[in-house]
């Protein structure tokens, strides 16, 4: 399914008004990513999975693109604001899933 959050479209798996979906749904999961090969953003990795008819191609730690949604008040994050953050949006100061940052390498690819 599809819904349009803060202007965006949000993609995946039974997605809520505040980006959270059928994977992950607690108070803390307010956000959606993009990936190197979507426009849309998705709650997660498995709605990727769910729903896209491709492989999942990861943006690198260093894009300055937008690649993260707050799904709270609509800010965009890039992945190194993202990453190196503080598990809260830089804008509305909501907190973020802080369990996100284990696996932070399905979403973006870190340079060695
Ligand atoms: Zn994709
Ligand atoms: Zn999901
Ligand atoms: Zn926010």
């Amino acid at each position: 399914m599809e819904r349009e959050i803060e202007g965006r479209t949000v993609r995946g798996v039974e997605v809520g008004p505040e980006t959270r979906c059928a994977h992950y749904d607690t108070e803390l999961d307010v956000v959606a990513l993009r990936f190197a090969c979507c426009e849309a953003f998705y709650p997660c990795f498995r709605c990727h999975e769910a729903v896209a008819d491709h492989r999942a191609e990861r943006l690198s730690v260093e894009s300055e693109a937008s690649a993260v949604l707050c799904g709270v008040c609509g800010a965009e994050l890039t992945p190194e604001e993202f990453v190196e953050g503080v598990h809260e949006c830089p804008e509305c100061e909501v907190a973020f899933n802080p369990g996100c940052a284990d696996h932070f390498e399905r979403y973006f690819a870190f340079e060695e």
